[in-house]
């Protein structure tokens, strides 16, 4: 496959580069190094088999190059460590809360704001307002811990997205994009008052950080609006939406990151937010409203389960970064550095032929291991297998999205299987250098080279809820071709109940 090289550049911007091109470089210089552990194959062979293969369960110090998540492992600025030393830790009030308050109004334009420790925890509240047994939330493909809560709070998770995102090799620039006929038809079917809202996320994470058009998203608010539902926005990764609108949506190339956010926000009623993955701190999220009522309860929802409405779950020098962090997500030169950067070592993949989600995301490089691994069935977790593979080849940390992410189906209790196996290459914010991207691209071509060796693995310790985060598994003994068709004839898996 051919690399994507349809982005602008953001050689405007830069006197250097204004009138020809040349070298890029991150904008931003380091002030304070964190030395990183390096570690023999015999080492991690060893690190790999103690976690059960599960990158979840090594230890972050026998890690090179950590690209598990980008949720709170951002590098603050230094105007975010300078604002922790100010912070007022007052119980009530403190002024943190009220610079968030501002800076979510001012840049996402809602109303009212709960701080909570993270996204998951607005998610709790949320769901808990709104959701009735025997409702359906729609939304633009799952996110394992906002259906979790959904279904907890009674109600059932419906998929709606456009089916290109089920597709790694579809092309398609929007693949956020929501199904609107098939939205429209669970409105119908079930009606309008069993739909307590819909799930809107940008990006959509699940499907590789995919982003959904504006176009799209003003359609769904017309139908929102047609049958009286609302709109819940997951804004997680809203910038780097923007990011992808701005380069790829007719009419957006002249508007900033800041305008296209904005424009995003208003076209929903009420957002979760995980700020540790767009806003740049290592901790916190919020739960933001335009509704009063709404507010009101979910005012005293947080007293529950988090702490007081004014730091809900976070420190007030926690709240002052991020209120900072919000306003550096914004901007044009952080996002385009950010995002390049992502694309920059998902092109080198592309070029060296390696199966890949197309186009590449905005937080991430995913990996395709059903292409990459063709000969281990999904009931051997091909995605974990190669994870732990990369990890065992340069100490290179990802993590898989797969049928162990998937979970089993609630009522008949087997495995789902989702058309998607893939790997996380998850890119943290500002805290790693083009080279430790082409020493990660160098690792994935060699695995690569050395597939046929890859033999998947059998689970044998499955927790109760996400269970990604804490399975454990061993090495499958290599079977021969008609054993593999007969997966009853695999250990028993201990349930964790
Ligand atoms: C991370 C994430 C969440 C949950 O947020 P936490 O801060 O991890 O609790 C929700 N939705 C999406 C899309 C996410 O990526």
């Amino acid at each position: 496959m051919r690399p994507d090289r349809t982005f602008r550049s953001l050689n405007h911007l830069n006197p250097l580069t204004m009138n020809r091109k040349r070298a890029w470089a991150e904008p931003y210089k380091i002030k304070m190094v964190e030395p990183i552990f390096m570690s023999t194959r015999e080492e991690r062979e060893k690190y790999i088999a103690e976690a059960g293969y599960n990158t979840f369960l090594l230890k972050s110090r026998n890690v090179y190059i950590d690209l598990l998540t980008d949720s709170g492992t951002s590098a603050m600025s230094q105007s975010q460590w300078a604002e922790l030393m100010k912070g007022d830790e007052a119980y009530a009030g403190s002024e943190d809360f009220y610079h968030l308050e501002e800076a979510v109004r001012k840049y996402y334009g809602y109303q009212y704001v709960i701080p909570t420790h993270q996204g998951r925890a607005a998610e709790h509240i949320i769901s808990q307002i709104l959701i009735k047994k025997g409702d359906f939330v729609p939304g633009n493909m799952y996110f394992t811990t906002t259906r979790l809560h959904q279904e907890l709070a009674g109600g059932t998770f419906v998929d709606v997205i456009i089916d290109e995102a089920h597709d790694p090799d579809s092309t398609y620039p929007f693949k956020g994009n929501v199904n609107l006929e098939k939205l429209e038809n669970l409105i119908i079917e079930k009606g309008a008052d069993k739909i307590p809202y819909i799930c809107i996320a940008t990006t959509v994470n699940m499907a590789g950080g995919q982003p959904i058009s504006l176009r799209n998203l003003k359609a769904v608010r017309e139908l929102a609006w047609k049958y009286g539902i609302r709109i819940v926005h997951d804004m997680t990764r809203v910038a780097e939406n923007a990011f992808m609108i701005q380069q790829k949506e007719e009419g957006y190339q002249d508007k900033s990151i800041a305008r296209i956010v904005r424009e995003i926000c208003d076209l929903t009623d009420i957002a979760t937010m995980s700020a540790k993955k767009d806003a740049l701190v290592n901790i916190g999220g919020f739960l933001a409203v335009n509704d009063y009522d709404i507010y009101e309860e979910g005012r005293n929802l947080v007293v529950v389960y988090e702490g007081l409405h004014t730091y809900g779950g976070m420190a007030g020098r926690d709240m002052g970064a991020l209120a900072i962090g919000i306003k550096e997500s914004v901007s044009d030169i952080h996002i385009h550095a950010r995002v390049g950067q992502v694309l920059y070592l998902g092109n080198q993949l592309l070029e060296a032929g390696i199966p890949i989600v197309n186009p590449i995301g905005t937080h991430g490089v995913f990996l395709n291991a059903r292409k990459f691994l063709p000969h281990v069935p999904q009931d051997y977790f091909p995605a974990q297998a190669l994870a732990a593979e990369l990890y065992v080849d340069s100490g290179v940390r990802a993590m898989e999205r797969g049928i162990v992410s998937a979970g089993r189906n609630k009522k008949t209790g087997a495995h789902n299987y989702p058309r998607l196996e893939l790997v996380r290459l998850t890119i943290p914010r500002r805290v790693y250098t083009q080279s430790h991207m082409d020493v990660v691209a160098d690792s994935v071509k060699y695995v690569f080279e050395n597939r046929e060796s890859i033999n998947g693995l059998e689970m044998v310790y499955e927790p109760k809820y996400l269970r990604f985060f804490q399975a454990r598994f061993k090495k499958v003994v290599p079977v021969t071709p008609q054993k593999m068709q007969n997966p009853e004839e695999k250990e028993p898996v201990v349930h964790a109940h």
